[in-house]
């Protein structure tokens, strides 16, 4: 237990502490305001319905500090998903329908899938990436939608990192192009039915047979695998925990809905079918059953160098997948803020606007306390991830961010009285999707226990998901 709560006492302090910061550099009254909030543990009231009354009125944080290319990549992220995204962002949660294509094709035409792929690659990272712009991008897609939008970028940024770090220069030419362009979609395929955060265990085998590998067993949760061409599958090539997985990257055919088959001409074969889930739906995450399924030798990440090597690479790629969840929840967050300041502006309750009420004014500068909290704590992690360091930091990041997120989406929804719970309002969305942050990309328990407090505690490596 304590080491749960350092953990958590940790982001926060850390999150403060990048607020703080943030004022600093800005110089600005309204992050002073949010950085002297998000330094207590019980802000005063006045300070909070203070901050809440420039929110009110108009006041926007969200590009304060930021450089001029990232103000312009925000408004551009920001038109696109305003135009595209949300629109149909309540239709695809509750239909539960596959992501339309001009949505995929549209963040293909803007670049979205390449931001991680070195320019020699077809993307456009320069010489070292910028994961800031990249968190911008994820915030603004999950405004707009938590899986029509900013989920769509989280799965190749997995395993273009794991390319980058282990692949060979034939499989990065091979598919790098592929992934940036959104020619390729990616699904990634780790957990199993058996084994989630414990991932040393996975069963799931790869054999080596007469021109390459030969895949049985299951898989669980494989988000998007029925649309996406590339499944990163993680494989037991060799007994013994941790040390005897390999990394592979399945190439299959283009499905959509929510079963799919895939057969081979030798008998081979993948089945797929989708969960129901109470949110994160539209890409829809499949249970998977590989039999006999043929992978050419070159579908080892690594090649003989990479044997055995894939838990590895795999973490590489989860270190930029906690951030950029961490950006997803940012996002969600800013949605559900700046649903319930309209809102609240609008309904009128016992003669004056809800947001007039005091307990109300208060709960929406805890909302924007939160939401920057989480802002600038990600950003702090970007930057030490791309100066090579900030593992622990990127967890601590989406820890605090993906905690956050529930109970921002909570309280948005309790301004909004019954039509909060009512399906076809946004925030009721908002709310099961913040749900599933706290369980993927790490679960919660496991991220603040064998992850941060291990490292913090005892500077160990860690070894779960
Ligand atoms: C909608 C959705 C989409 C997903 N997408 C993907 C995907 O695309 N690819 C993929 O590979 N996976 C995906 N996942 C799977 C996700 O990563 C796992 O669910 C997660 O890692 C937890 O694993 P588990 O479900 O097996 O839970 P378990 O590991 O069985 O955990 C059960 C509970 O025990 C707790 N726990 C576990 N170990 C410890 C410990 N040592 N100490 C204390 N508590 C512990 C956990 O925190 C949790 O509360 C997705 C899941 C969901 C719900």
């Amino acid at each position: 237990m304590a080491a749960y709560e350092l953990a958590f006492a940790t982001a926060r302090k850390q999150a403060a502490a990048s607020v703080a910061d943030w004022a600093r550099r800005t110089g600005d009254e309204l992050a002073r305001e949010l950085a002297e909030a998000a330094a207590s543990t019980r802000p005063e009231v006045s300070l909070l319905t203070g901050i809440a009354a420039r929110f009110l009125g108009g006041a926007a944080v969200e590009d304060l500090g930021a450089s001029t290319e990232h103000r312009l990549l925000r408004r551009t992220i920001r038109d696109f998903a305003e135009r595209v995204i949300k629109p149909r962002a309540q239709q695809i949660h509750r239909e539960d329908r596959d992501l339309p294509e001009d949505i995929i094709q549209g963040a293909a035409r803007l670049g979205l899938f390449g931001l991680s792929v070195p320019e020699a690659y077809g993307g456009s990272r320069g010489e070292t990436p910028d994961l800031r712009a990249m968190l911008i991008a994820t915030e603004e897609l999950s405004r707009a939608s938590l899986t029509a939008g900013g989920s769509l970028i989280t799965r190749p940024e997995i395993l273009v990192q794991a390319l980058l770090s282990g692949g060979t220069e034939a499989q990065k030419r091979a598919w790098l192009p592929a992934i940036a362009t959104g020619r390729q979609l990616v699904a990634v395929a780790v957990t199993e039915p058996d084994f989630g955060s414990d991932v040393a265990g996975i069963k799931c085998r790869a054999e080596r047979v007469a021109g390459g590998w030969q895949l049985n067993g299951a898989k669980l949760w494989c988000t998007f695998a029925g649309r996406a061409e590339l499944l990163m599958v993680l494989c037991r090539t060799a007994p013994g925990g941790h040390r005897g997985l390999s990394l592979f990257v399945a190439e299959k055919p283009a499905f959509s809905g929510r079963e799919f088959e895939h057969r081979q001409p030798h008998g081979g074969r993948l089945r797929g079918r989708a969960i129901p889930t109470i949110g994160y739906r539209g890409m829809h995450s499949f249970e998977l059953n590989f039999e006999d399924y043929r992978l050419p030798e070159d579908a080892l990440v690594g090649g003989e160098a990479g044997l055995n090597r894939g838990f590895y690479l795999q973490m590489e790629g989860f270190a930029p997948g906690r951030l950029q969840t961490a950006g997803r929840a940012v996002g969600l967050m800013q949605a559900a803020l700046e649903d319930a300041l309209a809102f609240t502006r609008a309904r009128h309750v016992f003669g004056r606007p809800v947001a007039a009420h005091q307990l109300p004014q208060a709960t929406l500068g805890r909302l924007a306390v939160a939401v920057s909290s989480a802002r600038q704590l990600s950003y702090v992690a970007a930057e030490r991830l791309q100066d090579g360091a900030g593992q622990v930091e990127a967890s601590l990041a989406k820890l605090h961010a993906a905690r956050l997120a529930e109970l921002v989406t909570r309280d948005a929804m309790q301004l909004f009285g019954g039509l909060g719970y009512a399906e076809e309002t946004d925030v009721s969305r908002y709310f099961v999707d913040a749900r599933v942050l706290t369980i993927f990309e790490g679960a919660e328990e496991v991220l603040a226990l064998r992850v941060i407090a291990r490292s913090l505690l005892e500077g160990g490596p860690n070894d779960a998901l």
